[in-house]
């Protein structure tokens, strides 16, 4: 399948790419991990990403399209792939229409995830996750806690609530996301590819996704 997965923060997109890459060998491919990838290959472009993100700025749309570019026409990306995360703001969304269109790849289905913002706000402010590096277990205190001392069960360490995980932080982001990325929906389903998934299992919403792929 070749899928683009749009949401707002909290809304369930890496459980689902990840659920829909199990389904049929199709890759996950998220920004932040193609840029991690490619600084860590030393490409051309990795070096010059990696100058943006030392100086603490954010890595151009230009650079981005490239390193997309590169990474759409690696081998595994043949099985298909969702697109997590990005396109992120309508002008990136238009470069990757262009960019598809230079290298013949066509969309099966934009998936947007409707989740209602009081969901997302209680999924997110009630997430805690391990203090510990290496460990990193997520926790959420409603439905799954860390033990009653507030340590992870894994390793032992404390557990946190992240600083982009606090109601403000989090209500920061919505805003973003509110202005940047959720105006992609009507420029997808201007284009007749998008479809609305409102469900608040990620399961039924991957067998919505299945479905409408079979279609
Ligand atoms: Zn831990």
């Amino acid at each position: 399948m070749k899928v683009i997965l749009l949401g707002a923060p909290g809304a369930g997109k890496g459980t689902i790419a990840k659920l829909l890459t199990d389904y049929d060998g199709s890759i996950q491919i998220s920004t932040g991990d193609i840029l991690r990838a490619a600084v860590k290959a030393g490409t051309a472009v990795g070096k010059e990403a990696k100058a943006y993100m030392d100086a603490g700025g954010l890595v151009p749309d230009s650079l981005i399209m490239k390193i997309m570019e590169a990474r759409l026409q690696e081998a595994d990306c043949k099985k298909g792939f969702i697109l997590d995360g990005f396109p992120r703001t309508i002008p990136q969304a238009e470069e990757l229409t262009t960019l598809l269109k230079k290298l013949s790849i066509t969309f099966d289905l934009v998936v947007n995830l409707d989740i209602p913002r009081d969901v997302i706000l209680d999924r997110l402010t009630t997430r805690r996750t391990c203090s510990n590096a290496s460990c990193q277990e997520i926790y959420n205190i409603k439905s799954n806690p860390p033990k009653p001392d507030g340590t992870c069960k894994k390793c032992g360490s404390p557990t946190i609530q992240r600083d982009d995980e606090t109601e403000e932080a989090i209500l920061n982001r919505l805003e973003t996301y509110n202005q940047k990325t959720a105006p992609l929906i009507d420029f997808y389903r201007k284009g007749g590819l998008l479809k609305d998934f409102a469900s608040l299992s990620s399961q039924e919403t991957v067998d919505g996704i299945k479905k409408s792929l079979k279609k």
